[in-house]
């Protein structure tokens, strides 16, 4: 069985809607890795639909969150804003709403054209709606609870006067520098490091933000999350996965969700992607150059826990004929693949939109990827192609559609990320040339 259709029919059991959940802090350019978390619960949550059962896939963008660091990709000019909530802090092209929408707003493109159409929740709103307010009370009524659970499991130590509660100073706007002096229901009296003192009314929304160890299993209970997958870096022994289910269920009474671990995807010759050292390709950049039905095929394929490497070299090219070659056999025009598993549901869940009822044209990458050199437009190209009876004079709508997505990706690929052995160009003019007579002899 597919892993996306076991991990379904474990969540099917119990008879109730489902809320498989998936997100990101989009505190710089998000990476395939994230890309990788949401296609996992994207699998899931068809599944899950498929067998009847009632589901919702959401994603939560934690723009709430405040910026750790001056990341490498940033100017130094914003020092300044370490310690705010990214929401708040200006984008650094200056055409977004905020420094978040700056890098989320390109993945969630990126998510339509994979064909994932998750309900988005944004952090920011939910504090400022006060959808957290409930959860921020508990929190701060069992904060002696919950200080016992993090330091029991974490083996950290929390300082004396700590609150689960991070409270945004109406002065500098950090969430990061003020420190609670004293909390008497509803007001958190305070005193930050810029000098300012003052109280909050934890009533009003986005007067601050829970920890992170407490904001997940809040989020859980808010939303009623019953799936999340996560990244290994959160599940180590003592992290905030641990502490989480033990928060969600005996602070919220709330179940904490189920969940799979999934690997990090490597970078062929780089390896792990970290989008905060930069190193990371970001999933835009990996869909410019991938045709989307292939991306899905790579995450599909491939178990979550199974460690990925990616290579935006030749490998790009193998993947693609791996991909045509499964379709091939999906649609009974070859042999059995040897070794591969679920071919049928992996072809299936590989598709953006719907699953094709005859096979579409295929033309192999590679020779696409060759006669985009030559000809240049799609126009052109297929004049070639027809010329040479590579593709009928007649394609299909979709067919013709098909292709030229591809021509697109193999474009883009050529332009950023192709070897150079692979590239050529045909010279537009004849170059001169002084022949002998026998070398035009030859010639004719
Ligand atoms: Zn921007
Ligand atoms: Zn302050």
């Amino acid at each position: 069985m597919h892993w996306a259709d076991v991990l379904a029919d474990e969540l099917i059991k119990e008879d109730r809607k489902h809320v498989l959940a998936t997100g990101i802090t989009p505190s710089g350019p998000i990476h395939i890795g994230n890309m990788r978390e949401i296609l996992t619960t994207d699998a899931v949550y068809r599944c899950l639909v498929n067998k009847g059962g009632k589901a919702e896939l959401i994603y939560v963008a934690d723009d709430y969150d405040h910026l750790r660091k001056v990341y490498p990709y940033l100017p130094k000019s914003y020092e300044k804003y370490v310690g705010m909530p990214i929401s708040e802090i200006p984008c650094p092209c200056g055409e977004h709403k905020s420094y978040a929408d700056h890098y989320l707003i390109s993945f969630l493109n990126s998510l339509e054209e994979i064909g994932v159409k998750p309900r988005v929740y944004r952090a920011n709103e939910m504090y400022k709606n006060g959808d957290y307010n409930k959860a921020i009370q508990i929190a701060l009524d069992n904060t002696d609870r919950i200080r016992d659970i993090i330091e029991k499991i974490s083996k950290r130590h929390l300082p004396k006067n700590w609150l689960p509660f991070n409270i945004r100073c109406e002065k500098c706007n950090k969430i990061t520098t003020a420190k609670p002096i004293l909390y008497d229901y509803p007001i958190i009296e305070y005193k930050c490091e810029c000098g300012y003192e003052g109280e909050v009314d934890i009533r009003k929304g986005g007067v601050g933000k829970l920890p992170w160890r407490v904001d997940w299993p809040a989020r859980w209970k808010i939303l009623s999350v019953t799936f999340e997958p996560f990244g290994k870096d959160l599940g180590t022994v003592g992290g905030a996965r641990d502490t989480g289910e033990k928060i969600c269920e005996e602070i919220y009474s709330y179940p904490a969700p189920k969940y799979t671990v999934y690997e990090f995807i490597l970078l062929k010759g780089k390896g792990a992607m970290h989008s905060s050292k930069g190193t990371a390709l970001s999933s835009e950049e990996m869909l410019n150059m991938t045709p989307p039905e292939v991306l899905r095929f790579l995450l599909m394929n491939n178990q979550p826990n199974k460690h990925m490497t990616f290579d935006s070299g030749l490998g790009l090219l193998n993947l693609v004929d791996e991909y045509d070659k499964l379709e091939r056999v999906y649609f009974g025009k070859e042999e059995e693949i040897k070794g591969m598993k679920d071919l049928e549901k992996t072809y299936e869940l590989s598709q953006p939109y719907h699953v094709p009822k005859k096979m579409p044209f295929q033309l192999p990458y590679k020779h696409l990827v060759t006669v985009v050199q030559i000809g240049e437009t799609w126009n052109n190209m297929k004049k070639i192609l027809v010329r040479t009876n590579q593709i009928p004079e007649k394609l299909s709508k979709e067919d013709e559609e098909h292709l030229k997505q591809r021509t697109e990706h193999a474009k883009y690929w050529l332009e950023k990320h192709a070897p150079d052995m692979i590239k050529f160009k045909v010279k537009k003019q004849l170059p001169r040339l002084k022949l002998t007579g026998e070398q035009k002899k030859f010639l004719m």
